[in-house]
């Protein structure tokens, strides 16, 4: 891969920071200088960042099949989620107080829903399967007459796993819930069409898919409506205040352009190394499984565990190797808890602790998947040698 620091490096973790696309860069260039118009002002400098900014928002609206008004900036997909949940709840609490994440969420959404209940907000947390998907009959049951909002998140940053989403909403719709999806780990990677998944709300980030960092939108449909949780001069239409981050937004709508123009191919290519590393890995190394969805996962994702080794020594053991994979979530990695989505799909601590997740991206090669291939099978055997765990198996 050209992107990596040394040429010797392998870097399997694209879900937790992707390399922004040259072209995307070039996009961006004059937009810190000759370009850097704000569009709130009324002169020409402005009247030409307003007209590009129109631009831009048409750009990503075309990405997922959206109108350009239901298109919002935010600082990223933390906020996405932020303004979704509290900015929904808020301004429909009269309607009702109950709301639905699953088990398999974003730490952020997570968090959002402690904060909405310490609010006056009744959080229901769906379960999922062994494969991490939510079973939309078990969604139903959770529902009472007092939810206004479901919050399901459209492929597992984690496993993979990508939910029934057609169905999820189409049960909510009938119901009049709305629902926000935390589109993060599956844009690019899923062809998304807000006509076919009728979703209200749904948080995009703009890295996730090759543009820089520091950006994310919020799909918001027409009619669903928010509260803003940032106040100022209100800009995007006053939902969210804040001088425009425009050359992050050309960015993002360049980003957006590249991922849909090249997004089947990409998705055969990614799909190929998944399917090759874990063909490989399951042939090759005893006592290994795949977490997540067999088939209905993202097609960058190869999620493992292991019997009788520590996660955290095979991914500093790959480290001295030069290959980047990682343990879980990059949001959740400093902390000494098991993932929660291993552990919502049942595994028990010490298996969580012995898994090991491989994202690919944009960047990697056929030679990437190989190199993995022939080292981990040698890393883990040493580990296991030195494994108690292991000798008594
Ligand atoms: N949702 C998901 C699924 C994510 O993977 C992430 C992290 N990339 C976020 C939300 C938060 O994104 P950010 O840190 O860019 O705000």
């Amino acid at each position: 891969m050209t992107t990596a620091e040394t040429a010797a490096e392998v870097y399997l973790d694209y879900q937790s920071s992707k390399p922004v696309d040259p072209r995307v860069v070039e996009a961006m260039h004059p937009y810190f200088f000759e370009r850097f118009g704000n569009p709130s002002s009324l002169h020409q400098v402005g009247d030409r960042a307003t007209k590009v900014l129109d631009e831009c928002r048409e750009k990503i609206a075309d990405f997922v099949g959206a109108n350009p008004k239901e298109i919002l900036f935010t600082s990223g997909a933390t906020e996405s989620n932020n303004l979704a949940l509290i900015g929904y709840a808020m301004r429909n609490k009269r309607k009702g107080n109950h709301i639905i994440i699953s088990e398999v969420e974003h730490i952020s959404i997570h968090n959002i829903a402690k904060y909405l209940e310490k609010n006056g907000f009744e959080i229901s947390k769906v379960p999922v399967d062994q494969y991490a998907r939510v079973d939309p009959r078990k969604l139903e049951s959770r529902i009472t007459d007092k939810t206004i909002l479901a919050s399901i998140g459209y492929g597992s940053n984690e496993v993979g796993t990508i939910q029934p989403m057609e169905e999820i909403c189409q049960l909510l719709k009938n119901k009049g819930i709305a629902i926000h999806t935390d589109a993060v780990a599956a844009e690019g990677l899923v062809p998304i069409d807000v006509n076919k998944v009728p979703v209200d709300l749904m948080s995009l980030s703009s890295n996730d898919i090759y543009g820089p960092k520091g950006l994310g939108v919020l799909y918001l449909r027409k009619g669903a409506g928010i509260m803003p949780i940032i106040m100022g001069g209100g800009q995007e239409r006053g939902l969210r205040s804040g001088t425009e981050n425009m050359p992050a937004i050309v960015g993002m709508a360049e980003a957006a352009r590249i991922a849909s123009d090249e997004m089947s191919e990409e998705i055969k290519r990614l799909g190929s190394y998944r399917d090759r590393l874990i063909e490989g890995v399951l042939k090759k190394i005893p006592k290994a499984y795949l977490n997540g969805h067999p088939t209905e996962r993202l097609p960058n994702n190869a999620h493992f565990r292991f019997e009788a080794v520590e996660g955290e020594s095979l991914m500093l053991s790959l480290k001295d190797k030069g290959i980047s994979a990682s343990t879980g979530s990059a949001c959740t990695s400093k902390t000494l808890e098991p993932s929660h989505t291993l552990i919502a799909c049942g595994l028990l601590h010490e298996e969580a602790h012995g898994s090991l997740e491989f994202t690919f991206g944009r960047f990697n090669t056929e030679e990437d998947v190989e190199r993995v291939l022939q080292v981990l099978p040698g890393v883990l055997e040493r580990l296991r040698t030195l494994s108690p765990l292991y000798e008594r198996n």
